[in-house]
């Protein structure tokens, strides 16, 4: 019903490399953020795999959902929705030792040679589980019951619960193991809860709902004058090419490139949009003429409102 797409902050952190000076004191921070979202992306991906062997005419599944809920969010990795229930994944892409301490709401991470501790991801799960139950209700919903479950998605995830916790056995599961635990609940939840009136009325309602989250440079206290302009050379990265007879030019490298301006005008949208004018354009593409900024911005397919004046572009 709603699937995942690259999510901003990746968006945002990949703009920011390609654009900050390669002394820049964020540079760390960035990447080390980039690949975590990076591998919880890729996390999410591979688990599409194990939810594919389910039945799909049993569930109606969302991809990466964030509805608002009074001053926060909820948001989900998975949610399978059916008649009689739902089932809500939080999935985790981690490899090594992962280590369940029940008591503390812990958990610790060994891998190479580093010790690394977490917030407990069955108490996130049941935060949403809670959440989830109080937006049905504030949105006159029936209540269907709600099952839950931590899903390690990578085959290099060794997962060990020394307490032997029934909890943790019962909701803590490798990727694979996904069809026998939903196979498990669909045996506890047999009676149908909703019609399918409501079912569909539901799942529009989520859809509507869904926010994608923003990321701005705010984040990193980066100012938009550290920002380096210009297009960037696809061969080689480095910049700003040259306009020469209707085409970019690297003077580094010599590539040529009719379409190198589009990276660095959705750059632009990423850090420092979320809308451009001609005037702007002009000035971080390095280009005099207000002619060629309109030519490059109308093939980029963007959204638009404003007369030719005064025009503002933005990505959908
Ligand atoms: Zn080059």
């Amino acid at each position: 019903m709603k699937q995942r797409t690259i999510p901003l902050r990746i968006l945002v952190n990949e703009a920011l490399l390609r654009r900050l000076p390669p002394n820049h004191p964020k540079r760390q921070d960035i990447l080390k953020d980039l690949l975590i979202k990076r591998a919880g992306f890729k996390g999410e991906q591979d688990m599409d795999y194990y939810i594919s062997l389910l039945d799909d005419k049993d569930f109606y599944i969302f991809q990466d959902l964030r509805i608002p809920l009074g001053p926060n969010y909820f948001q989900i990795d998975f949610l399978l929705l059916s008649t009689k229930f739902a089932l809500l994944i939080e999935n985790k892409n981690m490899p090594g030792i992962i280590e369940f301490d029940p008591d503390f709401n812990q958990v610790l991470r060994k891998h190479n040679d580093q010790a690394e501790v977490y917030d407990d991801p069955v108490l996130q799960v049941k935060r949403q589980i809670y959440q989830f139950r109080n937006w049905l209700i504030n949105h006159q919903l029936t209540p269907l019951p709600l099952e839950f479950l931590v899903t390690y998605s990578n085959t290099g995830s060794i997962l060990q619960n020394p307490s032997k916790n029934q909890e943790i056995y019962d909701r803590v599961c490798k990727g694979g193991k996904l069809v026998f635990k939903v196979a498990e609940y669909q045996q506890r939840h047999q009676k149908e809860i909703l019609s399918m009136k409501e079912i569909k009325k539901l799942t529009k309602l989520l859809i509507k709902s869904h926010e994608p989250k923003k990321a701005t440079i705010d984040r990193y206290n980066i100012s938009p004058s550290e920002i380096l302009p210009g297009v960037l050379c696809p061969a080689c990265s480095r910049g700003p090419m040259e306009r020469i007879s209707g085409k970019w030019f690297c003077p580094q490298c010599k590539t040529t490139s009719t379409s190198a301006h589009e990276q660095a005008i959705l750059d632009y949208l990423f850090l420092l949009g979320p809308t451009i004018t001609n005037k702007q354009l002009r000035r971080f593409l390095l280009i005099p003429s207000r002619t060629v900024a309109t030519y490059l911005l109308g093939n980029m397919n963007l959204q638009h409102t404003g007369g030719t004046k005064n025009r503002v572009y933005s990505n959908k």
